[in-house]
């Protein structure tokens, strides 16, 4: 007789912890998605997103302020002394984004801004060594999620409608506030 009800008590608890698991489910059944479908729609980053650093060649007077403020010594300044004019000659600039932490230090203490931290953040590449961007690669012009055609930008919170801040019970068809 006990065995019967000790099966009839673990019955009940399975049954018991069965629900508890399905109660998330359901929860999560009547919620909005929270994602983006990425990278055919993209967050826009904020103003002040510290993504890819952009370099100005012709700016840089080579004092090299950026690399003593940066925490790890990066920014590579490769210059020569002219000895008829007696000043430095820039030949090469470079930051490894690889290793890059985004603190934003040698953009802010630039003399010349001729440093400005842009809005991208897509720098994935099969090879870290590409990360390390030269002169040339710095001084390329940020892309923008906003100018491109081909993805469709969303505000932070994109999947929510204005007012909204909580994901239940808000219908599908309500048109999303960060789309644009
Ligand atoms: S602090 Fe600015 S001007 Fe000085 S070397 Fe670095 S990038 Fe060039
Ligand atoms: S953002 Fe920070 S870590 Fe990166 S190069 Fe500048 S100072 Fe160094």
């Amino acid at each position: 007789m006990k065995a019967v009800f000790n099966y009839i008590k673990d019955v009940r608890d399975a049954a018991k912890y069965m629900w508890q698991g399905l109660e998330v489910t359901f929860d999560h059944m009547r919620r909005r998605p929270v994602t983006i479908q990425y990278p055919y729609e993209k967050l826009i980053p904020s103003e002040r997103y510290r993504g890819r650093i952009h370099y100005e060649f012709d700016k840089c007077i080579a004092c090299e302020v950026c690399v003593r403020v940066c925490p790890i010594n990066l920014p590579v300044v490769d210059w020569v002394m002219n000895k008829q004019t007696k000043k430095k000659e820039l030949r090469n600039y470079s930051i490894d984004f690889g290793a890059c932490i985004f603190c934003g230090n040698c953009v802010e203490y630039c003399p010349t801004n001729c440093l400005a931290m842009t809005e991208e953040y897509e720098l994935s590449t099969f090879d870290r060594h590409s990360l390390n961007f030269d002169n040339v690669a710095l001084g390329r012009l940020p892309t923008s999620v906003t100018s491109d055609p081909s993805v469709r930008a969303m505000r932070e919170l994109a999947y929510l409608p204005k007012g909204e801040m909580d994901p239940h019970e808000v219908p599908d068809n309500k048109p999303r506030i960060g789309a644009r």
